[in-house]
């Protein structure tokens, strides 16, 4: 993988057929991002498709330019057309191809340039031709911005791809309070408030936007499914299939439960996992030091950041989470 930066050059060069894509059950960084590069491109002259692996959360709904994101599961075989005319492939917020879930084997096979946009650890490099991974930054959105200013082209920012990057940015670093929020990120927003960004805006679409059932699904997951284990700084919420069922949950409805786990004092390790129907969902946060990012590709097939990752499980709900406290107790020392 050669760095991004040599690839700058060809950005306006010729008109070109670009897919962009991004992991399955996108959120708002990785359709942020998706869109946020996909009004950038088309600024440039490209023919540009998105493509999600998946469905999405219906918070994210009102993004500009999300009516023309194609869902691969329902249009499989239109997708598979545009995949196989492309020029070039963008995968942003994503580093492993399995992550495109029904589009790996597809995406493996295509030909087109491959550029990776991404801030996870462990990258599998050699499938891309160019590339920008850095796990020290807040988002994909931050990289797509960086991308944009050192091409060389500031001003294309329109005001669709502001409010795209600054979805991305305000959910990936919990409104900015996560470490990750560096000076850099705050320079960023200045500049798309100073192009006419509204930020209240977005925030109101993200956060307050949901349903009745959300909340009350929220409440009583607070108040029936966690489990507080004090000698392990740790808590966990186990999420049966018939409260997905009796609270009528959709995608992204369960995001940023995990994060109520680490209000609590004293809690270092965090855990929630989801009955879905294909596979048992987990999904890991910390402070400070504890890596769950290695936590979770040790125990659980997945991967991540440090301080919040994502990983599954085939087994059943019962059995996944007596895994879960077993191999808990190997981290007692280090969890202190
Ligand atoms: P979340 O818990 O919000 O789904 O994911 C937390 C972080 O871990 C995100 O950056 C996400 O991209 C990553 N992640 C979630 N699930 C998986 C997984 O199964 N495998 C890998 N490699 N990363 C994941
Ligand atoms: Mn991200």
């Amino acid at each position: 993988m050669k760095p991004i930066s040599e690839f700058y050059s060809f950005l306006a060069a010729e008109k070109k057929k670009i897919i962009i894509t991004t992991h399955q059950k996108p959120d708002g960084d990785a359709m942020g991002s998706s869109l946020g590069l996909y009004h950038f491109l088309i600024s440039l002259g490209h023919e540009v498709v998105v493509i999600s692996p998946t469905n999405w959360a219906s918070f994210l709904d009102w993004m500009p330019g999300v009516k023309n994101v194609l869902d691969f599961e329902q249009n499989t075989e239109k997708a598979k057309n545009l995949i196989a005319a492309a020029d070039w492939l963008f995968c942003l917020d994503f580093n492993i191809l399995h992550r495109t879930k029904n589009m790996e084997k597809v995406l493996q096979e295509m030909n087109a340039v491959k550029i990776l946009i991404d801030h996870h650890q462990q990258p599998q490099t050699e499938v891309f031709n160019f590339g920008n991974s850095n796990i020290q930054k807040s988002c994909t959105c931050e990289m797509v911005y960086d991308l944009i200013v050192e091409s060389g082209h500031s001003n294309k920012i329109s005001i669709d791809t502001a409010t795209c990057l600054y979805t991305g940015v305000m959910t990936d670093t919990g409104s900015f309070r996560f470490p990750s929020t560096k000076p850099s990120v705050h320079r960023m927003v200045a500049h798309l408030m100073e192009l006419g960004l509204v930020h209240s805006v977005i925030h109101d679409n993200i956060y307050d936007n949901f349903l009745e059932n959300r909340l009350r699904f929220t409440g009583n997951a607070l108040l029936n499914r966690m489990d507080v284990l004090y000698e392990y700084n740790t808590a966990i919420m186990v999420i049966p299939k018939q409260d997905i069922l009796k609270y009528e949950i959709k995608t992204g409805d369960t995001e940023g439960l995990v994060n109520y786990l680490l209000t609590i004092k004293g809690i270092k390790l965090a855990a929630i996992v989801i009955d879905r129907d294909e596979e048992r969902k987990w999904s890991f946060r910390s402070k400070g030091n504890f890596d769950v990012n290695i936590f979770a590709r040790q125990h659980f097939e997945g991967g991540g950041h440090v301080n919040a990752a994502g990983g599954r499980s085939g087994d059943n709900l019962e059995k996944t989470v007596k895994k879960f406290y077993q191999v808990i107790k190997q981290y007692e020392k280090q969890l202190q």
